[in-house]
């Protein structure tokens, strides 16, 4: 397929606000996209060119991409620089530059989508010395054979900004409508949930497509778990109060939730593998882990799921996330970081033995499989702390045991309820010590002030609206961080800058941060409605990403519930 036949689609989708437009406009694509190149345009149209469990990053910032558009169209780098402060764009920068510039286009010659694809990814591959000039190079190769509208979205795509919102839930409906057609509402809402399913899997829209045309929903059934591949995971809904869960479900499966890195441990016979809820490869960062499990898993394959925690080796206490999440992103003194900060593994889930899959198998039921699987070392790897019971009274001592014992709180788990991905009513509830602190998403910050010029000290930190897909500003945030935190949170953000106005400057949203507060107020100053009063850092939630950040309803009800709004 000709690239320029994409960059159509995404004018046309970019145009359209609707999502079911969008859909329909998507699915009658992908019905008509060449066999061979339809998982790549399934990740284009999302504005990838790896999946989700891929760890390549193509690396461009925003300055090397202005560099790139300057050297392919001959414009002065000023002058680039100009068309990205007005248009707030790098996409549309380049679309201006190209129709503007003074070099000859004759010679262009047709970009098909393998081309620039297989161009894209070969960005993450340059490293090293001299690699800024190669990537340079590179993009500019590709912008010089481009039109103004296919330099628009190759630009994009490689900042990772492609604007033409096409979120998750839309690449799944496209791929129902386009390749399994359904009879009735039901059968139309069951291949939804296999497409997403086999997503959850998977990780990657791209195969499941394939699979979906391919093989229709029998093939889509038929995905099992991938052995030494990081899957999607169940997650909790927060509730108030205990009775809030025992009044609906009466006996529940209580748990400590414990405040660490949640770990999904895939064993195949002397293979082992680590992965975190965010579908990270961890396994060279817990050498320790691995031994563990091999140690202490006792069928030759499975995967498990729980909680690591770092714990202070004098008080036998855990340690704040902070510290163990120096572990997760280290590459070098592995092995002195695990004497450092040694970690236990508190074990609560199975998803699957020796070939047997149990996401349909029943809490209750895959606990006894746990039971049976595991051969516990104390204090290093052993099954969470755990008490089956309808008693509120019993829960609220068990819920006071887990926070005087320095744990988050209590996960409240439904017995007879399946693996379910995501995060669904009657399955799992979690209820924490401190309620109030939010999760939110840096989308902005200012260059500082005196001696902190070269640093961005004050974020803009914006809540998610699932609705439009929006994330929503709820103020600026700049205290409660060390020198050390200001200056990663500057490493962090400098690389997603995507537009700059003075000191202002708009970042891709990738960071969530934990920040408290003293108050929530209603504002007609921030796109949310709401101002957090005195909000502080508290954390980076280097666990979370942007679609995990908390949402605008979460914002009203903690207003409300603090009775200071209106
Ligand atoms: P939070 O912000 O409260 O940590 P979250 O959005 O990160 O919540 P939830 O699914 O809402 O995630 O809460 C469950 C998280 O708590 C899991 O991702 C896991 O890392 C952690 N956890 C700790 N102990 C348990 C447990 N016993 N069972 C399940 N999850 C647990």
């Amino acid at each position: 397929m000709e690239y320029s036949t994409l960059a159509e689609l995404y004018s046309r989708l970019e145009e359209v606000p609707s999502k079911l437009k969008k859909t329909e406009i998507l699915a009658e694509f992908l019905v008509n996209a060449p066999s061979n190149e339809l998982e790549k345009i399934v990740l284009l149209v999302q504005g990838k060119v790896f999946p989700g469990h891929s760890e390549n990053e193509l690396g461009v910032a925003s300055q090397m991409m202005m560099k790139s558009i300057s050297k392919a169209t001959g414009l002065s780098a000023h002058s680039v620089e100009d068309k990205f402060k007005k248009t707030g764009d790098l996409g549309l920068a380049v679309e201006e530059c190209i129709k503007s510039r003074k070099q000859s286009t004759l010679l262009k010659r047709k970009l098909s989508v393998s081309h620039v694809f297989e161009n894209l990814q070969k960005l993450s591959t340059i490293t090293g010395s001299g690699s800024q000039d190669r990537k340079q190079s590179l993009i500019s190769e590709l912008i010089v054979s481009a039109s103004p509208i296919e330099a628009r979205y190759i630009v994009r795509t490689i900042i990772g900004d492609l604007r033409v919102g096409t979120a998750e839930g839309i690449i799944r409906d496209s791929i129902v409508k386009a390749f399994l057609k359904s009879e009735s509402k039901e059968e139309k809402n069951q291949f939804t949930s296999a497409v997403e399913n086999a997503w959850s899997l998977l990780n990657d829209y791209g195969e499941v497509a394939k699979i979906a045309k391919e093989h229709g929903i029998k093939g889509l059934e038929k995905v099992g778990v991938q052995l030494g591949k990081p899957m999607q995971v169940m997650l909790g809904i927060a509730v108030e109060k205990i009775e809030d869960v025992t009044k609906e479900f009466g006996k529940v499966i209580a748990e400590y939730k414990y405040d660490g890195m949640r770990v999904i441990i895939e064993k195949k016979g002397n293979k082992t593998w680590l992965f975190t809820r965010r579908q990270e490869d961890v396994t060279k960062q817990f050498p320790d882990i691995v031994d563990l499990a091999k140690k202490c898993l006792k069928a030759d394959e499975c995967i498990v799921e729980g909680e690591a925690l770092g714990i202070d080796a004098k008080t036998g206490y855990p340690l704040p996330f902070q510290t163990l999440s120096q572990r997760v992103h280290r590459k070098y003194d592995i092995e002195k970081m695990v004497k450092e900060i040694p970690v236990q593994v508190n074990l609560f889930d199975v998803m699957s033995v020796n070939g047997k899959s149990f996401f349909e198998v029943q809490l209750k039921d895959r606990k006894k499989e746990l039971n049976k699987i595991v051969k516990p070392i104390k204090g290093k790897f052993q099954l969470a702390k755990a008490l089956v019971t309808d008693n509120p009274k019993e829960l609220e001592k068990f819920y006071r045991e887990a926070l005087a014992g320095k744990q988050e709180g209590l996960m409240l788990k439904v017995p007879d309820s399946t693996y379910t991905f995501g995060r669904h009513v009657g399955t799992m509830y979690k209820i924490k010590g401190v309620m109030e602190n939010l999760d939110l998403v840096v989308i902005g910050a200012t260059w500082g002030e005196g001696s902190r010029t070269s640093w961005l000290t004050s974020y803009e930190i914006a809540c998610r609206d699932p609705n439009s897909g929006k994330l929503l500003s709820c103020g600026m945030m700049s205290t409660g961080l060390s020198e050390e935190e200001y200056k990663q949170m500057t490493e962090s953000l400098r690389k997603s800058i995507i537009e700059e106005k003075g000191k202002m400057v708009k970042v891709k949203p990738k960071i969530v941060l934990e920040v408290g507060y003293q108050e929530i107020q209603k504002s007609v100053n921030y796109e949310s409605g709401f101002a957090l009063r005195f909000p502080r850092f508290v954390r980076i939630r280097e666990d979370k990403g942007p679609e995990e950040a908390d949402t605008l309803d979460r914002v009203k009800s903690l207003s409300k519930s603090h009775g200071k709004a209106g």
